[in-house]
């Protein structure tokens, strides 16, 4: 039984969601210590439990210490059933997308087709807003083999959350390797989009001014209020190579301007690179790619995030790493099972 220390490097959620994904897949057992030992609030909270018991749901593991707070956890899974599967993060904001971080590879290898409903944040800061996942993540994994479709039902933002996402996940056998290694490449498309209940002009003039967006490139998506305060604004740069989405959130208090700036600052990072894949993405594409068996990505240089969930993937997969600095924020990243 594998033991993964959950405050090793970044030491955030994502040591647990990689090790649920790869116990899913891999069907060893794990015991996870000193959970988030490092974070104001340490241990599992509800989006962490929320993934867990999705993990067990769909393997009918044993599971001990899955309770609020708990610094540690042993996960015993089973066979991994597809199906129809609805996961709730109960009250507050808590990620959907990163419940489904943490079942989809193994419902995207799995025996038959699934459906997921998943309730509560769908565009919440440190996570993969929605739009992400449908515009940048999903076609990528399809061109690995699985067909996975998202539909947004209701957004959710922090701290309200009470967003709905569908998910229909058509598996695939095996995953081919995936090299995403050229050049961005021109852009052919951009469009920036704001969800919100209140003044999304606001962001989206502030954006356009620091990115010399025309007018057509601008969508303002008005919100029910009783979605809350929250709000996002997402920026789609389609390139030759993918369609990268940089998003940021707005909450009370924050302005739209500082909201507006966020993204710019990304865009701006991202352009200034030849390279196609960005900095969430290539953390997000390393799990696929492991599954494979091998790819490459050229990316911005790969975040301490990045680096350590290569290192959780390696204690399940065993994993040759290569990496080559083609510029000053352009890296080749190569990964092989060994
Ligand atoms: P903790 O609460 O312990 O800090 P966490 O559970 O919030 O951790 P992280 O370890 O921070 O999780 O992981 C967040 C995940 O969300 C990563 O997969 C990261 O790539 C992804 N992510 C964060 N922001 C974005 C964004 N703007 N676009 C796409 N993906 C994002």
């Amino acid at each position: 039984m594998l033991t993964i220390d959950g405050a090793s490097g970044e030491g955030g959620g994502q040591i647990l969601r990689t090790s649920l994904a790869l116990s899913l897949h891999t069907g060893e057992p794990f015991r996870a210590v000193r959970i988030r030992a490092g974070r104001k609030k340490p241990g599992l909270l509800r989006q962490h439990l929320a993934c867990v018991e999705a993990a067990a749901a769909i393997s009918g593991a044993r599971v001990e210490g899955a309770r609020l707070g708990s610094l540690e956890l042993g996960f015993h899974p089973g066979r991994v059933r597809a199906g129809e599967y609805a996961f709730s993060v109960g009250h507050g904001a808590g990620s959907t997308t990163l419940i489904l971080q943490s079942v989809l590879s193994a419902l995207a290898l799995a025996e038959g087709p699934s459906r997921l409903t998943l309730e509560g944040g769908t565009h919440n800061p440190f996570a993969p807003p929605f739009d992400f996942l449908a515009r940048t993540f999903l076609p990528l994994l399809a061109r690995l083999g699985p067909r996975v479709e998202v539909s947004l039902e209701r957004p959710g933002f922090y701290p309200a959350g009470g967003g709905r996402l569908r998910v229909a996940i058509e598996p695939a056998k095996q995953l081919a390797p995936l090299e995403l290694v050229a050049e961005r490449g021109a852009l052919r498309r951009r469009q920036a989009r704001a969800l919100s209940a209140r003044l999304p002009e606001r962001e989206l003039a502030r954006l356009a001014e620091r990115l010399g967006l025309k007018a057509s490139e601008l969508v303002a998506q008005e919100l029910d209020p009783r979605a809350g305060p929250g709000n996002a604004l997402c920026l789609e740069l389609e390139s030759e190579a993918l369609c990268e989405v940089l998003c940021a959130f707005g909450e009370r208090g924050k302005p739209a301007e500082a909201v507006a700036d966020e993204v710019a600052a990304a865009a701006l990072r991202y352009l200034a690179s030849g390279a196609p894949v960005g900095e969430c993405l290539c953390d997000q594409l390393l799990l696929p790619l492991a599954l494979a068996g091998r790819g490459a990505l050229r990316t911005l240089a790969p975040s301490s995030h990045t680096r350590t969930n290569l290192e959780v993937i390696a204690r399940f997969l065993p994993l040759r790493v290569r990496e080559q600095a083609l510029g000053a924020d352009d890296v080749l990243l190569e990964l092989e099972r060994c």
